[in-house]
């Protein structure tokens, strides 16, 4: 596996980064995938501790001012962090961590963690990543507009990426990632 400690996964919603992560996971059971906390209301069949923490905003308020965050930004509406002490007390026992974490988050990590592997997930096409947003079926028209208003903008600075991946065809963008991942040092 190349060195470093932490995977950051990042791309627009909608782009198949729950996707790719959950086949990643089921093959490396040896990742550690940071659960975040959310304001966000959670979707149909989303649990508590599970896919996020869903803490209210004083809660979320409260983390921030102890600096129990990793890392922490405002996306579509709704504030999302990383929780600190999960994250680096598995790094202290040598497993490596994956953030899937929007583009803000991103940049703190690199400024706090410069070694992390940081990764964009790119959709085959703008077209396409609305058609992802609208047939996962699970957020407001409201939320998928400001998700999309938001997708150009993060999609621009894939370039301040280690790599870029396209989630054309799922097993081709699971077998890139896997080959950065787990390549010998040195090929
Ligand atoms: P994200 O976590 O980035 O918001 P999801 O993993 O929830 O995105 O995926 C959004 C939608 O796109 C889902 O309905 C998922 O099944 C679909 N999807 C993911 N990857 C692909 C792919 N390679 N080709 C076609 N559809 C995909
Ligand atoms: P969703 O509401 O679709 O679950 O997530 C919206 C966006 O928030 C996604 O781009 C996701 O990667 C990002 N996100 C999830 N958890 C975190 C986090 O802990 N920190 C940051 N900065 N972004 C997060």
């Amino acid at each position: 596996m190349a060195t470093g400690n932490l995977i950051v996964l990042t791309g627009p919603s909608g782009v198949g980064k729950g996707t790719i992560l959950r086949s990643l996971l089921q093959r490396h059971p040896d990742l550690y995938l940071s659960t975040s906390v959310t304001t966000r209301t959670p979707r149909p069949g989303e649990v508590h501790g599970k896919h996020y923490y869903f803490v209210t905003r004083a809660e979320f308020d409260r983390m921030v001012v102890n600096n129990e965050l990793l890392e922490w930004a405002e996306f579509a509406g709704n504030c999302y962090g990383t929780p600190r002490r999960p994250v680096e007390e598995q790094i202290r026992r040598g497993r490596w961590v994956v953030l899937e974490i929007e583009l803000e988050g991103a940049r703190q990590i690199r400024r706090t963690f410069p070694e992390a592997l940081r990764i964009f997930i790119l959709p085959p096409s703008m077209p396409e990543l609305e058609y992802r947003l609208r047939s996962r079926g699970q957020d407001s028209e409201e939320a998928i507009t400001r998700r999309l208003k938001r997708a150009q903008a993060e999609v621009d600075a894939a370039d301040e990426f280690d790599i870029q991946v396209i989630n054309d065809d799922l097993d081709k963008a699971l077998e890139r990632i896997e080959t950065v991942l787990f390549a010998p040092v040195g090929v």
